[in-house]
């Protein structure tokens, strides 16, 4: 599933291609992977122009010229990609807009867990988005996690908690951090919640440097794959040895979602008296 780095990456690759273009043309598919159910989309985006692209979240938010907007989520196997016009349509490609230059964007989700939203000049519904990974201090993060003793690892890919992190990135930074995924999240120490505000914006800067992880489906607008992937330290390495003590990797099931770690380099968390 694309997570902030991937979805910063589709960011990045579409702006330069769609910023200050027209919108000439829309095609809808697929009628049911636009929100709110019913919007017809094509008359409310021909001949608008783009004025901004940008991520919060994982949404890719476009502006279009009177300030009205809509956003994409990529939901799992979702990918927003630059094409020719005229290219063959992939299949399970739901939308396509087709620019003033001889490019249209696909809009392509197996899946469908993604969509298209439509918001008009309405803000973004924020209330259940928490804050950036890149904006938050050791001390908001600490405040956020006090607030509930599930799991570290549970916590951190709750979107309300802190926006953007998914599985991967989640387990490369408790590995960065030298935090065990079961420790419960009121139970860090001031120095772990330090170490682990660190590792979060290292590990996302890390993996928007490499143009982001691609497991099975995530390409960006360019139709490139990213190149993390190969440079997860546990992530999908349970049964690997450890990068840094040698330890094998290992997996569990947390919340549902499995988690991996080194049992050496992560120390499970003391029982509390
Ligand atoms: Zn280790």
């Amino acid at each position: 599933m694309p997570e902030l780095p991937e979805v910063q990456m589709v960011v990045t690759t579409l702006r330069p291609r769609l910023l200050g273009r027209p919108i000439r043309r829309v095609r809808v598919l697929r009628a049911d992977i636009i929100r709110p159910k019913g919007v017809d989309l094509a008359p409310l985006l021909q001949d608008r122009q783009v004025t901004e692209i940008a991520r919060r979240a994982k949404r890719i938010v476009i502006t279009l010229d009177g300030q009205q907007r809509f956003y994409v989520h990529l939901g799992m196997t979702g990918r927003l990609t630059m094409e020719a016009a005229g290219s063959p349509l992939a299949p399970h490609t739901h939308l396509v807009l087709e620019m003033d230059d001889a490019s249209e964007v696909h809009f392509h989700d197996p899946r469908r867990f993604g969509g298209v939203w439509w918001l008009g000049t309405d803000a973004l519904p924020e209330a259940k988005l928490g804050p950036e990974p890149f904006d938050l201090s050791a001390d908001q993060l600490g405040a956020r996690l006090a607030k509930t003793r599930r799991p570290v690892k549970t916590a951190l890919l709750d979107q309300s908690l802190i926006a953007g992190l998914g599985n991967i990135y989640a387990d490369e930074a408790l590995f960065t951090a030298g935090i065990h995924p079961l420790t419960p999240a009121n139970a860090l120490r001031r120095k772990q919640v330090e170490a682990l505000n660190r590792a979060i914006k290292a590990t996302l800067n890390r993996a928007i440097r490499h143009k982001g992880s691609t497991l099975r489906d995530y390409r960006d607008a360019d139709g490139k794959p990213g190149d993390f992937q190969k440079l997860h330290r546990v992530y999908d390495r349970a049964g690997n040895p450890c990068v840094n003590c040698g330890k094998l990797v290992k997996r569990l099931v947390i919340g549902g979602r499995s988690a991996h770690f080194c049992p050496k380099c992560q120390k499970p968390p003391r029982k509390r008296p």
